[in-house]
């Protein structure tokens, strides 16, 4: 059963025992785009107990918000008693509902394209707000008044960017200025919410022009916690449209520092995004290591072939070439191309030596014994040694240098 056909059973079954039903918000609005929804929602003016009762073995959710989790044909369709919110003391969340009617319950929604409703078998759409305009006029405008909207719920200030970046809709002047008034208010919002706003809309195609309308109304100043700033660089727009959060998040920081290839930005920057927006260790270490290994890959063309293989192999390359694409597009052709050329196997070849060969070939076990390895993998990795036989001769050499020494053998990678 497809999910439409769920969401349309949930409300042929809740009308037919004298409710009013509907697919409600942004499934509509993407239905009406011509887009696939994601999930469905349906509104109904059934109590939570009437959901149950039509439904029998649903789960109610947040049940002090009317929630109902129904399981139709395989898929779960959230069905919410139409409601109107109370007041907001703490800028999150409503104090109170009150379970009201179908035109209430658009009042509450955040702007008039996620305010709509429709009846899936007729495909009538009911609309409240003039959001059906706005969605053929391609425009963004919340609900009633927009400073009072923000200020009621600021992480609508994010939701606004992300649903005007993603459908590329023009943001409607009086709320446009609502959100420039209240980006400050923005901090009262946890981190966790933030941090999910930003890797919604920056793993989206409309990446590009969320960061222009973040940077636009001074909310990366709070989304960031640092000072706003206008990005000159424009690596966010690097293709493909998908990327994986970091490596938006390390365009994004370069952008704001500058736009060629020699641009750096601040070292302590991993971990000051980390907790301005809750990144992952995952995260936060992908980010450091791109911007690591684009830093190395400056130097690409000057590389013995063992630092090209060695830098080709660490995780942060393919983010470090895909940075290097914008700002020096001929370099970033010359590593492609060298990497296309450059099998997997002559790249990364099985080393000729492990530690147990040195064991064998008498060398006692310590701390030298890695430089010994590393070494003798460079020169594999050179090309200039391709035998067991070689390469335990030549550990050999480089032990009794390093035992000489004292400094050890010059360290790779
Ligand atoms: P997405 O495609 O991102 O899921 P969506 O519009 O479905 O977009 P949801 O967060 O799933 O967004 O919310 C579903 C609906 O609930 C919205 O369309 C909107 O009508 C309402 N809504 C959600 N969050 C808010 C909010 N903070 N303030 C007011 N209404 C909201
Ligand atoms: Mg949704």
């Amino acid at each position: 059963m497809l999910p439409r056909a769920a969401a349309t059973a949930v409300v042929e079954r809740l009308a037919r025992a004298g409710f009013e039903a509907y697919l409600a918000g942004g499934c509509v609005r993407d239905h009406l785009l011509g887009i696939e929804p994601d999930d469905y929602d349906v509104a109904t003016s059934a109590s939570p107990e009437d959901v149950k009762r039509v439904f029998p073995g649903s789960r109610g959710v947040g049940e002090a918000f009317g929630v109902v989790l129904v399981r139709v044909g395989g898929h779960t369709i959230e069905v919410a008693t139409f409601r109107s919110d109370g007041t907001y003391a703490d800028g999150r969340r409503p104090d109170s509902v009150r379970f009201s009617s179908a035109a209430e319950d658009a009042e509450r929604r955040d702007f008039t394209i996620n305010g709509l409703f429709q009846d899936p078998v007729s495909g009538k759409v009911v609309d409240f707000v003039g959001g059906e305009r706005d969605l053929r006029e391609r425009v963004l405008r919340a609900i009633g008044d927009p400073e009072r909207r923000f200020a009621e719920d600021h992480l609508r200030l994010l939701r606004a960017v992300r649903f005007a970046a993603r459908f590329g809709f023009l943001i409607e002047p009086e709320t446009a200025r609502a959100i420039r008034t209240c980006a400050p208010r923005l901090a009262a919002i946890a981190r966790e919410r933030i941090g999910g706003e930003v890797r919604r809309m920056l793993s989206e195609p409309a990446r590009p022009r969320a960061v222009r309308l973040l940077e636009e109304f001074g909310l990366d100043a709070v989304v960031l916690d640092e000072p706003h700033r206008v990005s000159v660089g424009r690596r966010v727009e690097t293709p493909p449209s998908e990327v994986p959060f970091a490596w938006a998040l390390a365009a994004w920081a370069l952008d704001r520092s500058g736009d060629g290839p020699e641009t750096e930005c601040d070292p302590d920057l991993p971990d000051r995004w980390r907790a301005a927006l809750l990144l992952s260790n995952d995260e936060t270490n992908d980010v450091r290591e791109g911007l690591a290994c684009r830093r190395a890959l400056r130097a690409f063309a000057d590389l013995p072939l063992s630092g090209r293989k060695r830098l080709a192999a660490r995780p942060g390359f393919p983010m470090a070439t895909w940075l290097l694409r914008r700002e020096a597009p001929e370099r970033a052709d010359a590593v492609d191309h060298w990497h296309a050329a450059t099998p997997e196997a002559e790249r990364w070849p099985t080393p000729l030596l492990s530690g147990q060969d040195l064991i064998a070939a008498g060398l006692a076990p310590g701390p030298a014994f890695k430089r010994v390895l590393d070494a003798v993998f460079n020169e594999q990795l050179d090309g200039r040694l391709t035998t067991r036989a070689d390469a335990i001769a030549r550990a050999i050499e480089i032990a009794a240098k390093d035992k000489g020494s004292g400094a050890g053998v010059p360290r790779s990678g």
